[in-house]
């Protein structure tokens, strides 16, 4: 029975979605005002098998009056179809000049400074208030505030449950002072303070930089130990559990959970770490509402002015799309570790002394062997396993011809750009052989995996939404599209 009505909504879903592509392509808004809720519940996902969208239709038809229509009712301007091309591209391709107007209209508050894209793990909700953390008595009455919020941490595993809604992956469990307090006795712990604010407001730090005086204090708490039925009953957590697939779970959280957990779990892997002073070698105890660890050697150095040994550390990482000579292609490679067909951005650590222009340089030039010349700041995001973060650059090659070091064939069809790694050595000192490959993409290649994402059976396969990689393929086919 319910198999059959999914059946009926997924053949009424499909009739609207012809029903607007034909409407859009003939120009007909009488047609799409009538079905305008549906217009609405479709918008995203209204596509024909090339990857287009109503808007694409009606642009490379002309249709003003259905364009207007459509850009007017949430129709995306920077949508991208399977050949890598935006409704701007189309209008351009196909010298719609009036059409080009419009959309160039309604991309036009994109143009001049504009704040950047945020990433998984980098929306900042709270004010973090820094100048409070050594203010203990403050901190002390926060946290014991019946409002407070706590996200909790057993081994460094946060409790979390699954959302009811099965698309909505994971979720955080918030727990209170008095559910905490009454383990603190009984577990090793570390307890830090993670700001104020709102969470369930939605809102951006950037948009409202200071906290409101109805706002809750957060905090987050690792116990070091696994936690049991008697420590957090299940009904205490809503069905929640420790999860033991740490990475996958937090990636499946919502963008507006996971900046604050990105936060909690960095810094809480800092302290679990770093319990021996690096200067003296003696322990350290945590200070500062969790952002700093003094060492208990009174006579140690680090007691004399600031070192950077005594904060939370956070480890850079460049990662580039690289845009050929031409701008038609960009350049991703695959590791061995990638999921099969899968490709991404070269990305590395940025080492000492070193800006991050010249890091991206290094990286693809090591990588991939090719030069890169000018290089642009797209955006960043924390990847706190256990303390990145990632810069995200794209860049334009200096040369097309990938430097291949020795062939071998993974899939003879990219077996002019695989070239196989220095053979590593293994805990079992046996010799293995990380297979490395780079090549070149057009936009058509990257669009039409960047639409499909896992599901497609064959062809190339990018780094889903959540990842950084994912936002500059999407940046590049979008400002690139047609030229
Ligand atoms: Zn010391």
């Amino acid at each position: 029975m319910n198999s059959d009505n999914s059946d009926d909504r997924s053949d009424m879903h499909q009739t609207y979605v012809k029903r607007i592509l034909e409407a859009a392509a003939d120009g007909n808004v009488k047609t799409l005002q009538e079905n305008k809720n549906a217009l609405i519940s479709v918008t995203t996902e209204c596509r024909n098998k090339n990857g287009w969208t109503p808007l694409m239709l009606a642009t490379r038809n002309g249709h003003i009056e259905t364009m207007e229509f459509l850009l007017e009712n949430g129709a995306d301007p920077k949508a991208i179809n399977k050949s890598g091309q935006t409704p701007l591209g189309i209008a351009n391709f196909w010298n719609q000049s009036t059409s080009a107007q419009l959309i160039q209209k309604f991309l036009e508050p994109e143009k001049g400074m504009q704040y950047e894209l945020v990433n998984h793990f980098s929306v900042s909700s709270v004010d973090r208030q820094s100048y409070k953390r050594t203010d203990t008595e403050h901190i002390e009455t926060a946290k014991k505030s019946p409002t407070s919020k706590f996200l909790v941490f057993a081994e460094m595993q946060l409790v979390i449950s699954q959302c009811q809604h099965p698309k909505r992956g994971t979720e955080v469990v918030w727990f209170s002072w008095s559910d905490v307090e009454k383990n603190l006795n009984s577990h090793e712990h570390d307890i830090i303070f993670l700001g104020v604010g709102d969470l369930a407001s939605g809102r951006l730090l950037r948009e409202t930089p200071t906290s409101c005086s109805s706002d809750v204090a957060y905090f987050a708490v690792n116990f070091k130990k696994e936690l049991s039925e008697d420590d957090f009953p299940i009904s205490h957590r809503k069905g929640a559990y420790a999860a033991a697939g740490m990475n996958q779970d937090l990636l499946r959280l919502s963008k507006e959970e996971s900046g604050i957990v990105a936060q909690a779990k960095s810094v809480l892997a800092w302290h679990d770490k770093y319990i021996y002073c690096p200067t003296c070698g003696s322990s350290t105890n945590m200070g500062d509402a969790g952002y700093k660890r003094n060492c208990s050697n009174t006579e140690c150095i680090s007691h004399r002015g600031a070192h950077n040994t005594c904060f939370p550390r956070t480890d850079p990482v460049v990662i580039a799309l690289i845009i050929s000579k031409d701008g038609n292609k960009c350049l991703l490679c695959r590791q061995g570790r990638h999921p099969p067909r899968m490709y991404s951005c070269p990305a590395g650590f940025l080492e000492p002394g070193e800006t991050i222009e010249d890091a991206a340089r290094r990286e693809v030039m090591e990588e991939c062997g090719i030069h890169v010349g000018p290089l642009k700041y797209h955006s960043s995001q924390p990847w706190p396993f256990p303390s990145n973060l990632m810069i995200g650059l794209i860049g334009h090659a200096i040369n097309d011809d990938i430097t291949v070091d020795d062939v071998e064939l993974e899939d003879a069809k990219y077996v002019n750009t695989l070239f196989l790694r220095v053979p590593l050595v293994d805990t079992n000192m046996k010799s293995i052989c990380i297979f490395y490959s780079v090549r070149w993409f057009d936009r058509a290649e990257v669009a039409t995996a960047l639409i499909e994402g896992f599901k497609r059976p064959t062809g190339l396969i990018v780094p889903p939404h959540y990842a950084i990689a994912h936002q500059l393929m999407k940046a590049w086919l979008q400002m690139t599209s047609n030229l």
